[in-house]
């Protein structure tokens, strides 16, 4: 049996959404520099700040450095680390408890510090104290962060239950994107490009449509 060399992998003919966001169980998935619609992220409410946010996400295997070296796995962290920009909305009243616990943070981090640099019993308190300072303050601030980041996706964890579920799934996120493009064109089922639905061939990556290709141009309308 031969085997056409320019048909695609099955997997790649799975439904991916062009759309800007969409949700995934309790992650919303995401494209680097896409901006979430206007509601709060914790509580769906309408925002009153429009939050521009870089992320950063980094394959959990690099904690396994963290037993050898601390100061060795954050530079590593900071080299192979992955970002990208999210925008999100956030309410004010959450807005303000984020910067409560931004100031708990802080407050505690620097309390712990003077701990430390006035010696004797304190010292050992003062680690102590900034330790629980990290983990209340710093922790309690985070609103939406990176679960995942990929070329194609960012996952954002942290997203309140009701701004989640008010996203569209998958699938509708598809469906809507092409319900938008213009008439006889569709997309291309590998790259996401707008392309005529008549393609032969993807002028952006090359993959080719009918005859022994399993792919086909996605349709506007369903
Ligand atoms: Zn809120
Ligand atoms: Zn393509």
């Amino acid at each position: 049996m031969s085997v056409n060399p320019y048909t695609p992998p099955k997997a790649a003919l799975e439904a991916r959404p062009a759309g800007q966001y969409w949700r995934d169980g309790k992650v919303v998935v995401t494209r680097n520099g896409a901006v979430l619609p206007a509601r709060c992220v914790r509580c769906n409410e309408a925002a009153s700040t429009q939050l521009k946010r870089k992320v950063y996400w980094h394959h959990p295997a690099w904690y396994l450095l963290i037993l050898i070296n601390i100061i060795l796995y954050a530079i590593v962290a900071l080299i192979i680390r992955k970002r990208a920009e999210v925008s999100y909305g956030i309410c004010q009243p959450h807005l303000r408890r984020r910067q409560t616990f931004l100031a708990i943070g802080w407050g505690g981090f620097v309390l712990g510090l003077l701990m430390i640099f006035s010696g004797g019993a304190a010292a050992m308190l003062g680690i102590f104290v900034i330790l629980l300072s990290i983990v209340a303050g710093f922790a309690g601030a985070r609103l939406a962060y990176a679960a995942r980041i990929t070329p194609e996706e960012v996952r954002l964890n942290g997203c309140g239950t009701a701004f989640v579920e008010s996203l569209p799934s998958a699938t509708e996120a598809a469906s809507e994107q092409r319900a938008m493009l213009p008439a006889g064109s569709g997309t291309c089922p590998n790259c996401e490009a707008v392309i005529p639905m008549d393609s032969k061939e993807c002028p952006r990556c090359k993959a080719l449509f009918g005859g022994e290709s399993a792919w086909r141009v996605q349709p506007a309308a369903p």
